[in-house]
């Protein structure tokens, strides 16, 4: 049910464009997926969603977890069913969002204990229980469990994260091979804070216990831009060629064409969709903001040309005016483009691969950027 092949590669850098295979469907890549974090990408509706170009779209075990919970959405065979989005899912693991959300999360090599942020109840995950969780949901790809240490983090701190996420990763290894359902594959996660060597033995640890995909996670989290680059550089080139590379929770777009051209495939972020709902728009000229005092008795669409149904239908002045107004129709039409936008970029990321232009491709893109 799973299948990666690697279809074209740049000629000048280590872009590449796959065909991902899931029980789901098809994905091209390299891909962006927009994030649902609770069952939901927030204020659209699937059928919104794909008609912006989304393929696949990425679910926060932690917050499923907790609610409604896996007793709920098993009762409709899975997420993909409940939240009635056809394509392929993929969900990560929890790991980041109790590190980041949850209350008191204490580390030992059993998994963590946390409290929720909902209503401050205890729970304790392991590598087992993640698996078991992410079976439930039914996702396409889930993810191993990780340990993600703060930025800064010092080497100690960043070995010791790295050493217990390789333990975790073997035991979720096991559990997912002892419940194997043929229908979703399992990615690793390579850590090591901002260490170079630390990244790569992460990466060959990894790749001894051998998983269908791999994401590299602990980046974008507070790092400067060339410190985040710097260790995909490193990191990326250290995973096999025939796998899917994951960065997660990356980025701008400047970010992804940076990461295409080091050898991603496949990205999440929650940046296009919560920034339109606070107004932030993507557009190839740059971000707009759409309550500037410019905008108000703008006639024009959000992005001349873009073939979104907020810019094929709306203008400037109208989407301010909800904006400004909090019209709730306001945040699904901010959204609706922000999500068209990223999909389109990295559809033509792919087709400028593909037809082996992609250094004329980013060239043109920052100079667009620029006016
Ligand atoms: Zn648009």
């Amino acid at each position: 049910m799973f299948d990666f092949k690697v279809i074209a590669k740049s000629q000048t850098c280590r872009a590449r464009a796959g065909i991902l295979q899931t029980a789901h469907g098809v994905v091209e890549t390299p891909v962006f997926m927009p994030v649902g974090t609770r069952g939901s990408v927030k204020s659209v509706s699937p059928e919104e969603l794909l008609a912006a170009g989304a393929r696949i779209i990425l679910g926060n075990t932690y917050h499923l977890y907790l609610r409604p919970g896996c007793d709920v959405i098993s009762r409709f065979a899975g997420l993909h069913q409940f939240m009635h989005w056809d394509g392929p899912i993929l969900t990560d693991s929890g790991g980041f969002q109790v590190f980041s959300l949850a209350k008191l999360a204490k580390i030992s090599e059993e998994g963590v204990t946390f409290q929720s942020h909902l209503d401050g109840s205890s729970h304790l995950l392991t590598p087992t229980k993640v698996i078991d969780i992410q079976n439930c949901l039914g996702a396409d790809i889930i993810m191993c469990l990780d340990d993600c240490i703060q930025y800064p983090a010092t080497r100690e701190d960043s070995l010791a994260a790295l050493e217990i996420t390789t333990k975790w990763a073997q035991r979720c290894k096991q559990a997912w091979q002892e419940t194997k359902n043929g229908r979703n594959a399992l990615f690793g996660i390579v850590q090591g804070g901002m260490f170079r060597d630390l990244r790569e033995q992460s990466a060959e640890e990894l790749m001894k216990i051998d998983f269908p995909g791999y994401a590299v996670g602990g980046l974008s989290v507070g790092e400067p831009t060339e410190v985040m680059l710097e260790m995909a550089d490193d990191t990326l080139p250290n995973l096999p060629e025939t796998k899917p590379r994951y960065i997660m929770g990356v980025g701008t777009p400047e970010n992804l064409i940076e990461l295409v051209a080091l050898g991603t495939d496949m990205f999440d972020c929650v940046l296009p969709t919560r920034n339109a709902r606070n107004g932030q728009m993507f557009t190839q000229h740059g971000t707009v903001n759409i309550s500037n005092a410019q905008y108000k008795g703008d006639t024009e669409p959000l992005e001349p040309g873009c073939e979104c149904y907020t810019c094929r239908h709306y203008s400037r002045a109208y989407l301010r005016h909800l904006y400004m107004a909090r019209e709730l129709l306001a945040y699904r039409l901010n959204t609706i483009h922000n999500i068209h936008y990223f999909i389109r970029f990295m559809k033509q990321i792919r087709e400028a691969i593909v037809a082996d232009e992609f250094e004329s491709f980013r060239k043109t893109f920052y100079r667009k950027l620029e006016n």
